[in-house]
């Protein structure tokens, strides 16, 4: 039996931050991974994403460079040689991650793990750990939606990144970020791409104005959207796979990728036997401090559902390291999240939508605009930029930024820094341009487009 001051279970975003943290503050720490240290983000998740949405850019680049004067011969792309080239930064990463911890003093143990008591943590190959704290960071899994015929024929996003080649044909089903996002890389590197959503409109929860520019762009970039279906059932033939739509229409693929949400990861970490209850979404309930309900047991990043991003679960495993072993509590603060959708064109959105903003600032002005940005001039590319700024009319301040273009997902971290700094439209208004740029527009937002409750 080894004994530590903190056990993390989970090496993804949040535990390895809040292990390195904890060991920096002098803790004797142990990090327990079963599968890749680095967790969804590094492995299978926002790295490697990233990368895919690069490879997938360059074909609207080699288009556009035309009419800046560049001749190309016919592109062409090898799925395999960008596979081999991401894995291998992904290993590296990776690699990074173990030598950091061990730099920090953690030691690593491989093996799945899970609660005995209180203080307790058993591995799969018997390894008992014990500590004063454990700490839950086992992050989520996409949903299984099993409920159709031929279920076990689709794949979920873990699948998508082990694809040996491009599938030609896909049906997506979902219209979140992780189906909006993958179905641009796809359809971007040369897959013809039809996106099956439940809803009537894309993006669930993001400005309205943000959703219909987008969904627009997408269509008249060639990508498939059929509102309000569902994937009724999938079978195999032998021209690949048969997806039923609860209408009846009937798509012929190559593969069939469900993102249809993820799942708080607590099976078999035996919570009931230290008796923590999930909520009503299977997660782990915690207090502001990432405590759960049982005293030296925490809980931080998706396993909690609180905002299911990297940085959060990195600012909730160090604010859990500095508030249990570095003597300063430390709350995180989960209202103000800029995030950006990494389809192409990409979104960034910080703050209120405008829905949101109006049950909170109901004297709310909107800026917006709308317009072509200057590469596209000589490039031909027709589609738009939206730029939108929320402004609380009787405080003055800004209260929601959203973007659909390129770049938008920088500027949404700069803007994000003027908000936590309460900036107001006037400090806007006073800023110098960058010109010429896109973002100068948010800065020169002179007249509301809409003023509501005036
Ligand atoms: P994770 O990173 O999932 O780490 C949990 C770790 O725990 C895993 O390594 C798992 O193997 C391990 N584990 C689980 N159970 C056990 C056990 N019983 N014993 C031992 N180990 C265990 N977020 C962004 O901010 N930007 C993005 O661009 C972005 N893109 C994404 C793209 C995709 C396709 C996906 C799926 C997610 C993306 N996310 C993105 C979300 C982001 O990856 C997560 O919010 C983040 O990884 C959560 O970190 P975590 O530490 O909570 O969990
Ligand atoms: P989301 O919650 O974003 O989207 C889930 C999608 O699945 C929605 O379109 C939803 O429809 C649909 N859906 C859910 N259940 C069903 C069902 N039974 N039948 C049909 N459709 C269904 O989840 P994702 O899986 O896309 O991503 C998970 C999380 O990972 C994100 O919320 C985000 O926190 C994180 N992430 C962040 C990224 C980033 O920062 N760029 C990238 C990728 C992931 P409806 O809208 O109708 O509810």
């Amino acid at each position: 039996m080894s004994e530590f001051d903190l056990v993390v279970v989970g090496g993804g975003s949040g535990g390895v931050r809040a292990a390195r943290i904890a060991a920096g503050h002098g803790a004797r720490v142990a990090l327990v991974e079963e599968y890749r240290l680095g967790g969804t983000c590094v492995i299978r998740g926002c790295v490697p994403k990233k990368l895919m949405v690069y490879a997938s850019r360059f074909a609207q680049e080699f288009e556009e460079a035309a009419g800046y004067g560049w001749t190309l011969e016919a592109p062409r792309f090898d799925w395999a040689r960008l596979k081999t080239n991401r894995d291998t930064e992904v290993a590296r990463l990776e690699a990074i991650y173990r030598s950091n911890l061990l730099a920090a003093g953690v030691q690593i143990f491989t093996g799945r793990a899970h609660l005995t008591d209180r203080h307790s943590v058993a591995l799969s190959d018997g390894t008992q750990l014990q500590g004063s704290h454990i700490l839950i960071a086992t992050g989520a899994t996409p949903t299984r939606a099993v409920g159709i015929k031929g279920h076990e024929l689709a794949m979920d996003s873990n699948g998508f990144f082990e694809l040996a080649a491009l599938p030609r044909r896909v049906v997506v089903q979902g219209a979140g970020y992780i189906a909006l996002e993958l179905a641009c890389v796809l359809q971007r590197l040369g897959a013809s791409v039809r996106v099956v959503l439940r809803g009537q409109q894309i993006l669930r929860g993001f400005d309205d104005d943000v959703r219909a520019h987008l969904a627009q762009d997408l269509v008249h970039s060639g990508l498939q959207l059929d509102f309000g279906r569902h994937v009724a059932g999938i079978t195999q033939t032998d021209d690949g796979l048969r997806v039923e739509l609860d209408n009846g229409d009937i798509a012929a693929a190559d593969c069939v990728l469900r993102a249809l949400g993820r799942m708080p990861n607590t099976h078999g970490l035996g919570l009931e036997t230290v008796g923590i209850a999930l909520d009503a979404h299977g997660a782990i309930p915690v207090d502001a401090f990432s405590q759960t309900t049982v005293p030296g047991i925490h809980a931080v990043g998706d396993v909690t559902n609180r905002v299911n991003l990297t940085p959060m679960a990195i600012r909730e495993g160090h604010a859990f390291a500095d508030t249990v072993f570095g003597k300063t509590p430390r709350r995180v603060d989960h209202t103000l999240v800029p995030t950006a959708v990494f389809t192409t064109p990409e979104v960034g959105v910080v703050g209120l939508s405008e829905q949101a903003a109006l049950e909170r600032h109901p004297r709310l002005d909107v800026y917006r605009s709308t317009f072509r940005p200057m590469k596209a001039t000589l490039s031909g590319h027709r589609g738009k930029m939206l730029l939108k700024l929320l402004v609380d009319r009787d405080t003055d301040r800004l209260v929601g930024f959203h973007g659909v273009g390129p770049d938008t997902g920088e500027m949404a971290q700069l803007v994000g820094v003027a908000m936590q700094l309460q900036a107001t439209k006037s400090a806007f208004d006073a800023t110098l341009a960058v010109h010429p740029t896109a973002a100068e527009e948010l800065v020169t937002l002179r007249t509301p487009t809409v003023r509501h409750n005036l």
